[in-house]
């Protein structure tokens, strides 16, 4: 048997079908003659008198809930302008009682005997999640449904010449209240305080929760910022209050950011990320603030985050190579050894200079893994100078203080060593006068190991702020590298008695001294005099690839 699915009723059958769909459900429907403005109208969902309504247009004027009228217009106009293939809405319905509905639209244009009749259906679909865009726990609208309205909004502001602005919040000691009060108080610590937000707002002020305890205002059209500011004074006034939530008072603490459309972009969500951008700076700056965003900021941001995500692939890419700083020694005039510096390049960001990648591969737990590499290549090529039979003393690489924090790095390095068959005593590593002055058992214990082990150390960038020339007596360290800061200056009276009394101690303790960053004859003729042994600066050679290092090795080695 054949089942015919299909099931064709003619007119008078429909209007019985409709007739029962309106008794049975939440449902409205409407049928518009567009060629003479005639309207059929039968809906239970509002409560409103609809009669009076000439077109759809006049219809949703009546029945949409002011804040969303704009929108509401927008779906229609896009789809009788046949941007869409359906019409179709959600908006939220206002009904007598004040309670708020929300309702899912749809429609389509069908030639009816030489006439286009639009036919809509409307839901009710409140409590029903997969259509509506309203939040359950607080009732407001929620992201997907803003992200619409926002998006609409800048349209608008486009087309205006108009300026709107998007003020993003978040509860600062949110997370506190949670540990103290628990996930289902802090439920309504929410609930009461998206309400009390929510009565600060103007009337086509739209607050949506966005996600947690992040909130979100639309104030699609501004006058000037002062409106922004006086928006969010309002609000820090407000919460300078505490927040009563049933028989608790919260002092609830807020950090705002701020954007302005199109000004800042005309794009929804990179307005929302700009926001959050914001928002983060305002919580560097000690929080309970409000940040209007900045582009010229935020550049370093998005630098900043660039680099994060560049340089987790770094090394499979091969992006990273080694250069080689020559170190001469002042009394012969001679190669003495060289230090390894990183170089990255990358495709997305071109050179990016160690300062400013090492501190992020530091931070994001990178160095490590770029530590390592570093090591080996370096090993690596010691091993292919050795074998080519250059001469050189020592090799330097800078090691980041986590690197040497790390419990495998003892070992690690031994293995490299051993692997590469590199003496110990050829192999320099550079610490900076910061990471062997924190007063770190660990630190101070991994140091004398490397001491006992053979290895030189060398203090970098001495000289800039800790100079704490006593504690230098508590390791044999075998080279002092003297800060470029002072090596700029080294003509002044100050800077050149400062020089003279490391040289003494120098002499005492029997470590060496090499002055950084020497760019000029003049400042070498002065460190000469000083008793300086080594330089290291562009004034000889600056940081080279390793053939041009070779060729260096080859000519004066
Ligand atoms: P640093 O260890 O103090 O390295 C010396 C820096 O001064 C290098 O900058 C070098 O190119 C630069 N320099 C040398 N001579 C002169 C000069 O005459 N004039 C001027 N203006 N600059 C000179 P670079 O290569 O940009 O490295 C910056 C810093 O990045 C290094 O400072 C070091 O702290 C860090 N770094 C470099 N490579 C590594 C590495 O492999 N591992 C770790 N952990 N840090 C590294
Ligand atoms: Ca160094
Ligand atoms: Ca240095």
């Amino acid at each position: 048997m054949s089942i015919n699915t299909e099931y064709k009723a003619d007119t008078a059958e429909f209007d019985i079908i409709y007739q029962h769909a309106l008794k049975v459900g939440d449902i409205g429907i409407c049928k518009w003659n567009m060629d003479n403005d005639e309207m059929y109208i039968a809906e239970k969902i509002s409560g409103y008198n609809l009669h009076t309504a000439k077109n759809i247009a006049e219809f949703l004027d009546i029945i949409v809930y002011d804040k969303d009228k704009d929108l509401a217009m927008q779906d229609l106009e896009d789809y009788l302008n046949g941007l869409t293939i359906f019409y179709f809405s959600t908006f939220r319905v206002k009904i007598k009682t004040g309670e708020i509905k929300w309702v899912l639209v749809r429609g389509k244009i069908f030639e009816v005997m030489g006439s286009r009749i639009l036919h809509v259906i409307m839901f009710n679909v409140t409590g029903n999640k997969l259509h509506e865009g309203h939040d359950p726990l607080t009732n407001l609208i929620n992201d997907k449904f803003f992200i619409r309205k926002l998006k609409n909004s800048i349209k608008a502001a486009e087309a205006h010449k108009k300026r709107g602005a998007l003020i993003y919040i978040d509860i600062d000691n949110f997370k506190a209240l949670v540990n103290n009060y628990g996930f289902w108080f802090t439920n309504d610590v929410l609930i009461h305080f998206s309400q009390a937000l929510n009565s600060l707002l103007g009337h086509h002020q739209e607050l949506a929760r966005w996600h947690g305890d992040k909130f979100i205002i639309l104030m699609p059209s501004i006058d000037g910022i002062k409106e922004v500011e006086e928006l969010s004074n309002k609000i820090y006034e407000h919460f300078k209050k505490p927040l009563k939530v049933f028989e608790h008072y919260f002092n609830i603490r807020l950090s705002l950011g701020v954007t302005i459309f199109p000004d800042d972009s005309s794009d929804a969500d990179e307005l929302i990320k700009f926001c959050d951008f914001a928002v983060k700076k305002s919580k560097q700056l000690g929080k309970n603030i409000c940040t209007f965003f900045d582009k010229q900021v935020s550049e370093s941001y998005f630098r900043k985050a660039l680099i994060e995500t560049e340089l987790v692939n770094a090394i499979v890419n091969n992006e990273l190579y080694l250069q080689y700083q020559p170190k001469m020694d002042i009394l012969s005039n001679r190669v003495s050894g060289f230090e390894v510096l990183l170089r990255w390049y990358n495709h997305k960001l071109g050179n990016v200079p160690p300062n400013e990648f090492i501190p992020i591969a530091e931070s994001k737990g990178y160095i490590v893994g770029i530590g390592n590499w570093v090591l080996e290549e370096t090993l690596k090529t010691a091993y292919k100078w050795r074998e080519n039979g250059y001469r050189f003393k020592t090799i330097s690489v800078n090691i980041s203080p986590i690197q040497l924090k790390r419990r495998d790095f003892m070992s690690n390095l031994l293995n490299l060593c051993k692997k590469y068959c590199i003496p110990h005593c050829q192999l320099e590593i550079e610490i900076t006068e910061g990471t062997l002055m924190e007063t770190c058992d660990e630190n101070i214990g991994i140091i004398n190991e490397l001491i006992e082990k053979g290895f030189k150390i060398a203090i970098d960038d001495f000289g800039t702020g800790y100079s704490n020339l006593s504690s230098l007596l508590e390791f044999q360290i075998s080279t002092l590298k003297i800060d470029k800061s002072i090596v700029d200056n080294i003509e002044s009276n100050r800077n050149k008695v400062v020089f003279k009394s490391i040289v003494t101690l120098a002499q005492y303790l029997k470590f060496e001294i090499i002055a950084e960053g020497v760019e000029t004859k003049n400042q070498l003729e002065v460190l000469a005099e000083l008793g300086c042994d080594g330089i290291q600066g562009y004034y000889f050679s600056k940081p080279l690839r390793q053939t041009e290092a070779e060729y260096f090795l080859n000519k004066l080695a």
